[in-house]
């Protein structure tokens, strides 16, 4: 892969999801999502950011949580796990939520302003 590849990634969108911004959170995150995606051959779609329902003080409504489809990778848990890996070696404050009840089809990813550095 040449250098300016590595530099290169792609994010599919579903339809109807809303941004009101695109911050230097999810610039960030988005490539650690892209290039544990990629080790599946799978490019990572995007099924909700600002849209959508969630719990009325979700992240979702601050643009600071999205949520990325698990459809065709063959171990989502470890790929939801190297994601939290990888973003908390940043950063703290990144959340990633894979494996309740809640989140099975999606990997629910936050940053949360009012995360304690434990
Ligand atoms: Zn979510």
């Amino acid at each position: 892969m040449s250098r300016v590849f590595l530099f290169m990634i792609r994010i599919n969108v579903k339809k109807g999801v809303v941004f009101n911004v695109i911050g230097y959170e999810f610039c960030a995150l988005s490539r650690i999502v892209f290039r544990v995606f990629e080790k599946y051959n799978v490019i990572p779609t995007l099924t909700s950011a600002y849209d959508g329902e969630h719990v009325p003080d979700s992240w979702h409504y601050k643009d600071l949580g999205w949520d990325w489809r698990t459809w065709g990778l063959a171990d989502p848990k470890a790929a939801a796990d190297a994601i939290r890996r990888q973003a908390q070696a940043l950063d703290y404050r990144y959340t990633v939520i894979f494996g309740d009840k809640k989140h099975l089809d999606h990997i629910h990813t936050e940053y949360d302003l009012n995360k304690k550095n434990t």
